[in-house]
């Protein structure tokens, strides 16, 4: 095992500070927003001495000075991250957190978009996230060519280009304008740069606030962006309504009641393991339980749970080390990525705490294997691994132009052994799909959870091959076969499993 990260800085909790508008008059708005300093003590209180400010970075010397000076009394910085500062600012001076600038960003579900030549780039910014909004993006991905701009949609996990006003004309002063309700630089166009802004969504007359995440990186033909949409509706919070078959929920929730253990949730980008883990915490969250995440970033505001993004100055596992000193019940670390975070996460499920996070890898067995890559000692891995779960996210056929579908043999020798008497099913496009023969998406899942015989056989070393045939032999169903009682059931297509889960028999029968 790795040694500990020394210099661990030290952390603090916003709900600590006892935070409100009578705060403002001390320092002034703009001062704290620009600098990202929050000030969390009553300098006018009768006993103020050394008034606490939130600061990114407590060595910031002259940022405290000019604090100090202001406020008139000796100050004491207080590490906070970036999303705690905006929020303890948003308290403060009752503005929206994030970015007040993006605020002013009004999109609409029902706004016509106009396709005209000189339209103003703050307009065309709004109509590319109105449509991104409207038909339910993940992300959006505008890119430069030689003499056309490229806007696509990730819709369902696939990307599909769309005709927007923009052009080779426009689309820098477009970005100009993203960056300016980010808070970036735009005058800078040589280097890449991340922000992030909110903006409010009237969706067929109820508003609610959606977050975005941006990344601009310069290329050869300019600047482009990747825009990623934080819907919070997008996010199922239901545990009952993830889509896991019965047998698969039952099991899960026994399992989430443990008060000590780890549960991991696999699969690549985009499989839906945020919504996972969400719902757990959702589900645990009226039980007088202390819940305390890590996130990078938090992508949706849960009551009474205490949620971080990590930052440059605190990643996943300083996170946990300070949660260790505030003695929660639950820790919900966004990923473990590397070996440091499976230590302090494995060490955490080890003393009293349930510790749920997501790793990438393929299937919910190679979660195994995964932890012995990070240098986990395979008798740690029996004693905490509860149970992990693997994951895709697949396209539903579209019910408007759903129909049975003869396979080839080619595709069908893919998933069967011998010739099955099923039926398939796919569609055919139309006007409610866009042609796609697919609309929504449904969450596909496998669950592995050691019993004693395969937990001595992880401490055995036994090989991850080897844990997969002992593992089918007591119950455990894979992903595929999951997947393919969804086709049989007409929910899915043969060709969508070989896209996001890939066959059951790659190499030829
Ligand atoms: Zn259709």
């Amino acid at each position: 095992m790795t040694a500990n990260k020394n210099n661990v800085p030290e952390f603090s909790e916003l709900s600590l500070f006892d935070i409100s508008p009578a705060l403002s008059s001390f320092l002034p708005e703009d001062f704290c927003t620009s600098n990202h300093i929050a000030l969390l003590d009553d300098p006018s209180a009768k006993d103020a001495q050394n008034i606490r400010i939130g600061v990114l970075d407590r060595k910031d010397q002259d940022l405290i000075a000019k604090a100090q000076e202001i406020i008139g009394k000796k100050v004491e910085p207080v590490q906070l991250n970036a999303y705690e500062i905006s929020k303890a600012l948003s308290q403060i001076y009752n503005i929206e957190a994030d970015s007040s600038a993006g605020t002013n960003l009004q999109l609409n579900s029902s706004s016509e978009i106009d396709f005209s030549k000189d339209r103003k780039p703050n307009l065309i910014l709004q109509d590319i996230l109105s449509i991104a909004l409207q038909r339910r993006a993940s992300d959006i991905h505008i890119e430069n060519y030689n003499e056309d701009v490229d806007m696509r949609l990730r819709i369902d996990g696939t990307l599909h280009q769309v005709t927007t006003s923009l052009s080779p004309s426009n689309i820098q002063r477009v970005i100009a304008c993203l960056k300016i309700v980010c808070d970036l630089d735009h005058l800078e166009r040589r280097k890449s740069q991340d922000g992030r802004f909110s903006a409010l969504y009237d969706d067929e007359g109820n508003s609610r606030k959606v977050d975005f995440r941006v990344s601009i990186v310069p290329g050869n033909h300019g600047q482009e962006a990747v825009i990623r949409v934080l819907d919070s509706k997008r996010f199922i919070l239901d545990i009952n309504e993830l889509g896991m078959p019965s047998n698969i929920l039952n099991s899960y929730k026994r399992l989430v009641n443990y008060p000590n253990g780890l549960i991991l949730t696999t699969g690549p980008t985009s499989s839906g393991k945020t919504s996972t883990l969400y719902a757990t915490v959702q589900s645990l969250v009226n039980r007088g339980l202390k819940i305390m995440t890590a996130e990078d970033p938090v992508e949706y505001e849960m009551d009474k749970v205490n949620q971080k993004s990590i930052d440059e100055f605190m990643d996943f596992s300083d996170y946990i080390r300070s949660f260790l000193r505030q003695n929660p019940d639950i820790i919900l670390v966004g990923e473990i990525r590397d070996a440091e975070t499976a230590e302090i996460a494995i060490k955490a499920s080890t003393t009293g705490h349930l510790v749920l996070s997501s790793l990438h890898t393929r299937s919910a067995i190679g979660t195994v294997s995964r932890l012995r890559n990070l240098e986990i000692p395979d008798d740690y891995i029996s004693d905490n691994l509860l149970g992990s779960i693997g994951q895709r996210l697949i396209r539903r056929i579209c019910e408007e132009c759903k129909e049975e579908q003869t396979q080839t043999d080619e595709m069908l020798s893919l998933f069967y052994d011998k010739k099955e008497n099923v039926q398939h099913y796919h569609g055919k496009g139309c006007e409610s799909c866009n042609g796609l023969g697919y609309k929504g998406m449904i969450g596909i899942y496998e669950l592995f959870f050691p019993n004693e015989e395969i937990s001595t056989a992880i401490s055995n070393g036994t090989s991850v091959a080897e844990l997969n045939n002992m593992a089918k032999d007591q119950g455990f169903v894979p992903l595929v076969d999951n997947a393919l009682d969804k086709a049989h059931e007409g929910v899915t297509s043969l060709e969508e499993i070989s896209l996001r889960i890939g066959p059951k028999f790659p190499h030829a029968n």
